[in-house]
């Protein structure tokens, strides 16, 4: 494969952009080499500026559940570009994505739409601290909420990858409101709440963690939490910006029938465009200005053409077996895989729910971000690398999950699959 322009533009970036690239993990930092630069998509597929074709599991890192340039998603697109790209005014596209979202995440009774997955997770927990009128939160060991200063405590995979776990430029007094748990261990939560009693505004998760690799509750976990939230008065966030329309239509709060009072949304629910969303119970978010005193604003909140991007999406996502077919999709690539890295020798785990997958270089299960640690980071980059030279495009990160979208046809997973048996017998 020949990556001389991709080389030629890598260079050019890197005078220009920090690393080369405008978000850390593109860098290839964490598996060695130089990043392909992308033209174009078309469902499953990805070309680069050298005209290579890779299979996509990253997938815009979980937006695009419909793949590359879906024609619905597309034409919403132009169509309202041509109308006009922003107003900074209210349009009716945000009343109709708000019902959509309400849909399917009831205990979203109101809701304000943002441009990104920080932005929705930093305002919940300012929100959260608005309402409880307390100042500390805790996260979880490996869960990402997006980069806010609060939030950039133990965050998972980005860190993880560079070495990072804490980023510089957090001021310590900022840190020390949040505190850290551990994933799957209520003895841990249950620990922090009494040693700061009375002074918890909240506990944001993600329901089931995705940017550690994806790390499923285990039972009783996120009831667990949700009994001792409501105990301790203090608000429970789940940061659905990965599972919400991905594990299911409601998110993981359907799937493990588990009620937040508040709910982070991105990635799938823009269609590829930049929009999250926050919202819970009507009573919390009355707190947001103008109706209550906790200030949030955005020049391009609810921008016109990226909520019609996300109407065109989660109609999409309305077709009956969506979920159904992801399903088995992603079985028969698990399946798959496990049946090859067994007969090559080497072990792995996989963890999986839904079209949300990834495989840990490990024996042992994978339950938290201590368990995580503990995979063998150079023997995925080898894997990684094998897969990229033979048109497979994964995660350039040991830390990350892989995404299966409605395009992934039974031949990109056999492809896939011929792929993984050649690298496997070289690792
Ligand atoms: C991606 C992600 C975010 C941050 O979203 P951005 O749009 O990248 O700011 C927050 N939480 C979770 C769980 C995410 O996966």
């Amino acid at each position: 494969m020949k990556h001389d322009t991709s080389h030629r533009l890598y260079e050019e970036a890197k005078k220009l952009l920090p690393g080369g690239v405008n978000s850390p993990v593109r860098s290839f930092k964490g598996v060695g080499g130089e990043p392909p630069f992308i033209l174009r998509g078309r469902g499953s597929r990805i070309w680069d500026a050298d005209n290579n074709e890779y299979i996509d599991y990253v997938g815009s890192w979980g937006p695009l559940i419909l793949g590359h340039a879906h024609p619905g998603v597309t034409l919403a697109v132009r169509e309202m570009a041509s109308r006009g790209t922003s107003f900074g005014a209210p349009t009716p596209g945000e009343v109709q994505l708000a019902q959509l979202i309400q849909t399917a995440f009831p205990s979203m009774q109101m809701m304000r739409l943002v441009s990104s997955g920080t932005e929705a997770c930093m305002s919940a927990v300012r929100l959260a601290r608005a309402f409880t009128s307390r100042s500390k939160i805790i996260k979880f060991n490996g869960c990402y909420h997006g980069h806010a200063d609060s939030l950039l405590v133990k965050a998972g995979s980005g860190g993880a990858t560079f070495g990072v776990p804490d980023s510089a430029g957090v001021p310590a007094s900022f840190a020390a409101e949040t505190l850290v748990a551990e994933y799957n261990d209520l003895a841990s939560v249950d620990r922090l709440i009494h040693a700061n009693a009375g002074g918890i505004a909240a506990i944001i998760v993600e329901p089931i963690a995705a940017n550690m690799g994806v790390v499923l509750p285990q039972a009783g976990f996120l009831e667990g939490l949700r009994s001792l939230t409501a105990e301790a008065g203090a608000l429970l966030i789940f940061d659905e910006v990965i599972t919400g329309f991905r594990v299911a239509w409601g998110g993981a709060q359907q799937r493990y029938a588990v009620t937040p009072d508040l709910t982070c949304l991105g990635k799938i629910v823009g269609g590829g465009m930049p929009l999250a969303v926050y919202g819970g119970s009507a009573d919390i978010m009355r707190q947001v200005a103008p109706l209550g005193a906790m200030y949030q604003a955005g020049t391009l909140s609810g921008n016109p053409v990226a909520v019609a991007a996300g109407i065109a999406m989660l109609h999409a996502l309305q077709t009956p077996k969506v979920y159904e077919r992801l399903e088995e999709t992603s079985a028969s690539l698990e399946a798959g895989l496990r049946d090859i890295f067994k007969q090559a020798g080497r072990p792995v785990t996989i963890n999986r729910i839904g079209s949300l997958m990834t495989v840990f270089f490990r024996q042992s299960p994978v339950q938290n971000w201590s368990d995580v640690e503990k995979s063998d980071v150079p023997a995925y980059g080898k894997f990684f690398h094998g897969m990229l030279d033979r048109g497979v495009y994964l995660a350039p990160s040991a830390f990350e999950a892989m995404f299966v979208s409605l395009t992934h046809t039974p031949d990109d997973i056999e492809e896939t699959l011929i792929a993984t048996k050649q690298v496997a017998a070289t690792l």
